[in-house]
């Protein structure tokens, strides 16, 4: 029901590597800069064959750029991987992905990694990297062929003279990660509503988390006309809400993570024509990195308090469904002028914010795969990201940076309020004619967040082509590992606390 969790033993092993060392090793790959004077190439086994193989053979660029086999019992395969030491997080990614994509090809139940020729940093940074891309590489993803894939045989890393990386960071995050991604990727009729509120069920109980289920009736009685406007074809719709407490368990939230779940978008009375419904099984992946994230956090043991939110629906047609013109009263008060029934992920996260506000977190930070103007404003290789305080900008494109998960934010000035006017209701829910509907989303959920600091990502990278970063399948699980950084190492709390 829920993916069992990768598992890679990742273990050093100390220069220099001797014959017997490596007649246990049946890969070793070595990542050198392009260019540069620091590279140990006495420790690196056949070192002159490969650079000899590296100038005649390969074209250049190619990943790895050479390899052969020692001549010892075990025939290890030796690959010469060349990184750019200036290379972004993202890049070493990226070249981490390409690389092992190869290496695994080969199937080796354990992999060496011998990193030279970077200052400490770096090299720890390559070093993240690639255990990041190895332990993405073999997670399993659901499959219902009636003959199983095998799993990969990888099981041991052995990062081979490499300085510190925090092993247990990297774990937690790969599993949010696995997690957001294996949910995503599970068909639509079996993660509905109702299969998806077992999952959390059970996950919640793994973990001990407290997990309350709002169903429509409860909504209905707090008033949540914006969330039911869209639920009202699915009967096992509802907002889930997880409490992490590792302190007082009485405490308010320092965080609360929110984000949509709708496990199938027809796009409603609007439909949308086949091309555009192919995949939107995948528009529940903002709930599932909102419940990766803490995943994560509770896996580390995080001392922080967190909320997790998750509005799960389906967008159906019934002769029930949301219509054009509709007036609907959200749950803080807010009457919407419906325009565009497949604008339902902001109606359904505008009563999730409410509710996430009213529990007095001091941040909160929405995920949702919510609007296609965000991919063609950045592509699928970024995300886009908002907030109603500007000085947590710079946090976010940093975290996104340092991450690997790269965001790009966008402005949220007062004078966009004019395109979400209505002459009948307090405000439209988005517009069918002009653009910037991914800044007009961002807009319309700030009126459900009760002016607490907030962040909104919309997800356009949610879904890439052939991977992106580390993570080798087409659903990126994208948001995990960003927000780690940006809680972990860029302070989030403490500077929502100072502004
Ligand atoms: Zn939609």
């Amino acid at each position: 029901m829920l993916p069992d969790p990768t598992k890679l033993t990742v273990s050093t092993l100390d220069l220099p590597l001797t014959r017997k060392k490596l007649e246990s090793l049946e890969h070793l790959v070595v990542v050198v800069p392009k260019t540069g004077r620091g590279i140990q190439w006495k420790a690196i086994p056949q070192a002159e064959a490969l650079k000899k193989l590296e100038r005649r053979n390969r074209a250049p660029g190619a990943i790895p750029s050479a390899q052969t086999r020692l001549g010892n019992k075990a025939q290890t395969l030796i690959s010469l991987v060349r990184v750019d030491s200036s290379s972004s997080t993202f890049e070493l990614q990226t070249q981490a992905r390409k690389a092992l994509a190869h290496v695994l090809g080969f199937n080796p139940a354990s992999l060496a990694l011998l990193v030279s020729g970077y200052d400490d940093d770096r090299t720890n940074a390559v070093a993240g990297a690639f255990t990041i891309a190895a332990m993405a590489a073999i997670t399993t993803m659901p499959s219902a062929k009636s003959k199983q894939p095998k799993a990969a045989r990888l099981k041991r890393l052995h990062l081979v003279g490499a300085g510190e990386i925090d092993i247990e960071r990297l774990r937690a995050e790969q599993r949010g990660n696995q997690l957001a991604r294996w949910l995503t990727s599970l068909p639509p009729n079996q993660l509905d509503a109702a299969g998806y509120r077992k999952r959390v069920e059970a996950l919640a109980k793994e973990q001990g988390w407290d997990m309350k289920f709002l169903n429509r009736s409860a909504l209905q009685k707090r008033g949540a006309g914006a969330f039911l406007a869209v639920a009202r074809a699915d009967e096992n719709a509802g907002i889930v809400h997880l409490r992490y407490r590792p302190g007082d368990k009485k405490a308010a939230p320092d965080l609360a993570l929110v984000g949509k779940g709708i496990c199938f978008d027809t796009g409603g009375t609007n439909v949308k024509p086949a091309q555009y419904m192919l995949n939107m099984h995948d528009d529940m992946q903002g709930s599932a990195v909102a419940l990766g994230t803490l995943l994560a956090l509770s896996e580390l043991g995080s001392d922080m308090a967190v909320d997790c939110w998750l509005a799960i629906t389906e967008n159906l047609i019934s002769r029930d469904s949301y219509k054009q013109n509709e007036i609907v009263t959200a749950l803080n008060g807010t009457t919407i002028e419906i325009m565009h029934t497949d604008a339902e992920g902001r109606m359904v996260l505008a009563d999730t914010l409410s509710l996430a506000a009213a529990e007095q977190p001091a941040v909160m930070i929405d995920y949702a795969t919510l609007t296609g103007s965000c991919v063609s404003a950045l592509t699928t290789r970024y995300s886009g990201a908002f907030t109603n305080r500007d000085d947590l900008n710079p946090l976010l494109i940093d975290a996104g940076n340092a991450s690997g998960e790269r965001v790009w934010p966008f402005p949220m000035d007062d004078d966009f309020e004019e395109s979400l006017r209505s002459n009948i209701a307090d405000t439209l829910q988005c517009r069918i004619d002009g653009g910037g509907d991914h800044i007009l989303a961002a807009r319309f959920l700030q009126k459900f967040c009760d002016d607490k600091p907030w962040i909104h990502f919309d997800l356009s990278a949610g879904r890439n082509k052939g991977g992106l970063g580390a993570i080798p399948t087409d659903v990126s699980g994208f948001g995990v590992r960003m927000t780690l950084n940006l809680l972990l190492e860029q302070g989030l709390l403490e500077k929502v606390s100072q502004t």
